[in-house]
């Protein structure tokens, strides 16, 4: 898979391309990543990249000229293009998956200061957003999708890792554990340590519940629970109602 990054501030990714899995992946041959720096693209002659809104309004907007041109630098028959940016729908873990399913070369344009001109969009595919909130720019949301689509990468971090992750089975993981059994008072729960893998199983399918129940009541609406996962959810419910 390729990611190209089109940015204003392609320093940003010097620290995030070299470090952790991204790294792993790029030495392993498995992703190549690009930040393109949009700027050098500029035929303004005093380097600007952007100017005021027309019609008035706060901050300054990018041209389209310097985005367009970096784009058709890097982009090929399959590539699909992205526009970082608030107004649109949110990121999910679903939509990571079908982005690493369908494509395998994705450019991701990243806008700065109030934002780009609106006829940018006419030259991407689709817009994405990473959550309720305003950004400086869309660098840090380019990294949060590089970084999701990459640990779906095949080969990159073992398949186990990622199945069992939240919202990978429309609920939140369960608490995790590891040494000491004792921290400053605070005992691992018991039935982790039995080897019993059917209780284990149990109890974390029901801490998974609980978490879920306790933060996101939103994705429970929307899963189909099995009997069993019924169950042990109004287990959960009535517990933490006795709170
Ligand atoms: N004026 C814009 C608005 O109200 O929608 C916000 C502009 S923001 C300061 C500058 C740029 O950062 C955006 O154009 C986009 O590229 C990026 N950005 C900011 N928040 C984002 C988010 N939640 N998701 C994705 N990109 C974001």
């Amino acid at each position: 898979m390729k990611i190209t990054i089109l940015t204003l501030f392609p320093e940003m990714f010097e620290g995030f391309f070299n470090s952790s899995i991204i790294k792993k992946a790029k030495y392993k041959g498995l992703v190549e990543y690009r930040a393109i720096d949009v700027r050098s693209f500029t035929e303004n002659k005093h380097n600007r990249v952007d100017d005021y809104p027309f019609g008035g309004g706060q901050g300054m907007i990018m041209f389209p000229q310097p985005m367009i041109d970096a784009l058709r630098s890097v982009k090929t028959e399959k590539s699909h293009v992205i526009m970082m940016t608030p107004a649109a729908p949110t990121f999910t873990q679903k939509k990571a998956h079908e982005l690493v399913s369908n494509y395998e070369d994705i450019i991701l344009l990243c806008a700065h200061y109030e934002g780009y001109d609106e006829r940018i969009l006419d030259y991407v595919d689709e817009v994405i957003s990473i959550g309720d909130y305003i950004l400086t720019g869309g660098e840090t949301a380019a990294m949060v999708v590089t970084d999701a689509l990459t640990r779906l990468v095949k080969g990159v971090i073992t398949e186990d890792s990622t199945v069992y992750e939240s919202f990978e089975n429309g609920l939140l993981e369960h608490p995790q554990y590891t040494r000491p059994v004792d921290y400053e008072g605070k005992v691992v729960p018991e039935i982790l340590l039995s080897g019993h893998h059917e209780k284990i199983r149990l109890f974390n399918l029901k801490e998974s519940l609980r978490k879920t129940y306790r933060y996101r009541k939103d994705l429970l609406e929307k899963r189909n629970l099995t009997e069993e996962e019924q169950v042990l959810l109004n287990e959960v419910i009535s517990e933490e109602n006795e709170k």
